[in-house]
């Protein structure tokens, strides 16, 4: 059995148009924008990756901006909600500054932490928990909020499963988490303790969820870590052996990844596991990063073709 997956690597989610996907989560989140590039499955469509400093696993949320897409909605094997950490006693600054941005949001307590939920312009539900649990001394320092409050990472994602899947057994038996904690109809897991970011997910129990519908607003997938390709092979031998279908490792150009979907599993939700390496210095400076358009080997050809296709990106504004 492998090393225990040490947390979440990135989440994959569907938005409207690119600007507005840049302008909320850089403009008003203050993440910053880490990569630019295109979905390598549909070079039409831009891939933005969002994250700290450097992107570092655990940090990065990335979008496929789709304007004309139907507006989609959260359901089973979809998953619910996103929540990123920030630091404690930062609640009230936060409330001022979406205010300002309005973007309207109610406060609420997660496990007892204070948090703040809201929907990102395209209905995805997400949440600041303040905790002084995530450390990440990588937070983007030229983002619109002060740096010693800004997002740290991802908190707990809310997966929603039903009461006989086998999703609690996954991330215990075989990712190597503990069950840590239970509240009403949430359960939630956290992964090696050494881990001090990104490693906590939530699951939502219910003997009923409505069915989803993927679209604008909704997560495509939550993707894990492995250290490096020798544990994601790892990854690949005990999935399988489980008798979970998982696909063949597919070049990410910043990450390699695997992929799989159960309906018992993983209650219908699609996991990946990505590797840490070689991350988003693969070819940019850390200075450059996300700024201008990066294609991998394969697409360079198409450059002039793709660009035409992109809608044009300025500097992101609140
Ligand atoms: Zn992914």
């Amino acid at each position: 059995m492998p090393d225990p997956i040490p947390g979440l690597h990135h989440v994959t989610a569907l938005s409207g148009a690119a600007q507005d996907t840049l302008n909320f989560y850089a403009g008003v989140l203050g993440l910053r924008r880490v990569k630019t590039t295109v979905n390598f499955d549909d070079p039409k469509t831009h891939h933005l990756y969002f994250g700290d400093t450097v992107g570092r696993p655990g940090t990065i949320i990335t979008f496929f901006p789709w304007p004309r897409a139907r507006q989609g909605h959260t359901g089973a094997g979809m998953v619910q909600s996103v929540a990123f950490a920030i630091p404690p006693n930062t609640i009230a600054e936060w409330a001022a500054h979406l205010d300002e941005a309005d973007v309207s949001c109610r406060r609420t307590e997660i496990f007892g932490d204070p948090a703040l939920r809201f929907d990102d312009p395209f209905g995805l539900t997400l949440e600041l928990v303040a905790t002084d649990g995530m450390v990440n001394p990588g937070a983007w320092e030229d983002g619109p909020i002060a740096t010693e409050h800004a997002i740290r990472g991802f908190h707990a994602p809310v997966l929603p499963i039903f009461a006989d899947d086998r999703t609690p057994e996954l991330l215990t038996d075989l990712f190597g988490w503990t069950h840590i904690d239970e509240n009403e109809n949430r359960s939630r897991f956290r992964g090696p303790a050494e881990t001090d970011l990104a490693n906590v997910v939530d699951l939502q129990v219910q003997d009923r969820h409505p069915s989803g519908r993927m679209g604008k607003g909704t997560v495509h997938h939550v993707a894990f870590r492995a250290r490096d390709e020798e544990e994601q092979k790892q990854w690949q031998t005990t999935l399988r052996d489980r008798g979970i279908q998982v696909t063949d490792v597919k070049d990410r150009q910043y990450f390699q990844s695997i992929y799989f979907r159960d309906p018992n599993w993983t209650s219908g939700i699609l996991f990946e596991i990505a590797t840490d390496g070689p991350g988003f210095l693969e070819d940019e400076t850390e200075g450059e990063l996300g700024e201008t358009l990066r294609l991998p080997s394969w697409l360079e050809s198409q450059r002039s073709e793709i660009e035409d296709a992109l809608p044009a990106l300025t500097s992101p504004t609140a």
